[in-house]
This record gives structure tokens, C-alpha cells and sequence, in this order.
């Protein structure tokens, strides 16, 4: 049987989420009659201290509703030229919003307060409108890198000034949170939007939860309609949401815990150029020119152990819910026979 590192989207419905599943009260969400999903949406809300919740089937989703809900047609998104929403969502930006990018070089994906003040635009006729500034946290490419959040409150005075609005591409919110031992209430007082996804870590089939004020999420209700979002008896899935912001929280520092152990193993090889710093469950590391990357993952893939190849000479590897201690112990065996 394969050990899949590949993604933490990977993992299968533990039996305890399918039972909540199972047993979910469900109704037509169109019309806002999932008992499921508006108790979903409401602990969330309440989590975050923001006024209303979005249950959408994905993380583009909700974060292409919340880039069209802030931007108007030409004007321009900031964000690190590694992020999500620019690199990963098919053109989404430009497709549904009609807005164009301004990319900044981040650290690991983190910008700055300073860079993003000098990347905002002079109300100038001849400029795009800046709009809109989004962070990711964690950082997919950045290794699962996290913000200080003193650096995200600098970002947030920036914005405030300046009349920008600030989104959170959260797909792995939690466990940054878990990491640096903050809590959702202090990211819900500095963001107009937040997008978590439920179908990452925490282990979810399928889901992804967007925040805001209660004007914000009417709109994007709107949005996810002509996106067709809009779902019906959905509430199963909503279940297994609520069962994941219960139950699969705290476990996340076993995964960060694992991928420091791995990384560990991983870094004593010889054919390792360098491994980003792990703070959460990503591993990326770099290979020298004795191997290349997909060249690794196939050697691996005979040992059992599925990753992925990044880039010619990047590896990821991602812990999640379905790998397990003696998984782990099998694969630095490995990884150190290699
Ligand atoms: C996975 C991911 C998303 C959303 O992806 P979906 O597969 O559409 O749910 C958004 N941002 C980041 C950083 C991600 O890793």
C-alpha cells in the first residue's frame, strides 16, 4: 500500500465523520434550509468573530467569489508571485474578476507591509485601480510557511489607509494557527474576507468556507450563484465540516511534528541541495544535479512512497490525517536506505 504524501487533500473520511454524515440534518441550501450548513456556517462565523459564513464546494471557489466581491473590472490584485489564487486558479482572476495582478517577490510567499505601500498605485488615470491585497497563509509554495502577525497587522494599517481591502487565502488557516499558537478571533478582526478550506488538513471530503461581513457574504452568495455554487441538500458534506472543526483541529501538530521528523531524514542526504524551513506539514526540498525531481518521486514511488514533483529539482511532500506514526517511521527507513 502506498504512503501518499502527494497532498493533504488526499485523505478519506475517517469512520466517526462518516457516521456525522450519515446522520446529517439536511434541506435546500438555495433557500438557505440546511440545517447542516447554516450550523456550519454559523460556528465558523462565530470562531472567526466575523458576521457570516459562505459553505462553497472549493477553495478556488471561495476565493474567486471573494476577489470578484472586492474588485471591480480593471482593477489590480496584489499578492506574492507564488500565491494560490494567481498560479493555481486556471486565469480565475482575470476570467471572473476581468482584474489584472501585481505580483510581489515574497519571502517563503510572505510580502510585506513596505512592499505592498510601493506596490499600490497613485490615483492616476493612467494606472489600474489598486483594489485589493491577498495573503496566503500558510504558504503552499513558500513550504507551509507562516506570517508573524504583527507583520499581517502592518499589512492591515497599510490597507486601512490606503482604502484597499485585505483577503486571507486560509486553505490551510489552521494550521498556521496551530503553529503559532493564535486563534481565529485575532484574523477575523483584520480581514474583510477569509477563505478556509475543510477538504485540506482537517480531512474533509469536500468544502471550503469563506467569512466576511454580512452585506460581503450576501453578495458572494449572489456570486456563488452565477459561479454555480449554489448547492442543495449539501449538509452531508457541512457534517463532515463541523465534525473537522471539532475533532481535527489539535491533531494538526502531529502532523507538523512528523514533517519535522521527516524533513529531519531528508536533509542528511546527500543528494538534498537544501530543505525549506518546516513550520507546518509541508516539506519542499531541493535536489542537486545527482537526481531530479521526478526522477526522486518515481524511485520513491517504487519504495511505496508517493510526492510530488514540484519542479525539475523541487520535491513536496504534505502530512495529513491519513498518515500515521508507524508511516512515518517506515518512510525515514527509507528515506535513509536511499
Ligand atoms: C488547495 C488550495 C486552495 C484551494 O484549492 P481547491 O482545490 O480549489 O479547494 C487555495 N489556496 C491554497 C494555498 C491551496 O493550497
Amino acid at each position: 500500500m502506498f504512503i501518499d504524501f502527494r497532498s493533504d487533500t488526499v485523505t478519506k473520511p475517517t469512520p466517526l465523520m462518516l457516521e456525522a454524515m450519515m446522520n446529517a440534518k439536511v434541506g435546500d441550501d438555495v433557500f438557505g434550509e440546511d440545517p447542516s450548513i447554516n450550523e456550519l456556517e454559523s460556528i465558523a462565523s462565530n470562531m472567526f468573530g466575523m458576521e457570516s459564513a459562505l459553505f462553497c464546494p472549493s477553495g478556488t471557489m471561495t476565493n474567486q467569489i471573494a476577489i470578484k466581491g472586492h474588485t471591480q473590472p480593471g482593477d489590480e490584485v496584489i499578492c506574492d508571485e507564488t500565491a494560490h489564487v494567481y498560479q493555481y486558479e486556471g486565469g480565475g482572476i482575470a476570467f471572473n474578476s476581468g482584474a489584472s495582478v501585481k505580483l510581489l517577490p515574497g519571502d517563503l510567499g510572505r510580502i510585506t507591509a513596505e512592499q505592498i505601500l510601493s506596490a499600490i498605485n497613485p490615483d492616476d488615470v493612467h494606472k489600474p485601480h489598486s483594489s485589493l491585497v491577498c495573503l496566503e497563509n500558510t504558504s503552499n509554495r513558500g513550504g507551509g510557511s507562516c506570517y508573524d502577525f504583527e507583520a499581517i497587522k502592518k499589512i492591515y494599517t497599510v490597507c486601512k489607509e490606503l482604502n484597499l481591502k485585505l483577503h486571507l487565502d486560509g486553505a490551510r488557516l489552521f494550521n498556521a494557527l496551530v503553529a503559532k499558537n493564535e486563534t481565529p478571533l485575532q484574523y477575523g478582526e483584520l480581514f474583510d474576507s477569509i477563505s478556509v478550506c475543510l477538504s485540506k488538513s482537517l480531512g474533509c471530503p469536500v468544502g471550503s468556507l469563506l467569512l466576511g461581513k454580512k452585506e460581503f457574504i450576501k453578495k458572494a452568495r449572489r456570486i456563488r450563484k452565477v459561479f454555480g455554487g449554489g448547492m442543495r441538500q449539501a449538509g452531508f458534506l457541512a457534517a463532515a465540516g463541523i465534525y473537522a472543526l471539532h475533532n481535527h483541529v489539535n491533531r494538526l501538530t502531529e502532523d507538523h511534528c512528523h514533517a519535522k521528523q521527516i524533513a529531519e531524514a531528508i536533509s542528511k542526504k546527500e543528494f538534498v541541495q537544501k530543505v525549506l524551513p518546516v513550520e507546518t506539514n509541508i516539506i519542499i526540498f531541493e535536489l542537486n544535479n545527482s537526481i531530479s525531481a521526478p526522477a526522486l518521486v518515481a524511485k520513491l514511488k517504487g519504495q511505496d512512497i508517493l510526492g510530488y514533483a514540484i519542479s525539475p529539482n523541487r520535491v513536496r511532500l504534505v502530512l495529513h490525517l491519513d498518515i500515521k506514526k508507524e508511516m512515518v517511521e517506515k518512510t525515514i527507513t527509507i528515506i535513509k536506505s536511499l
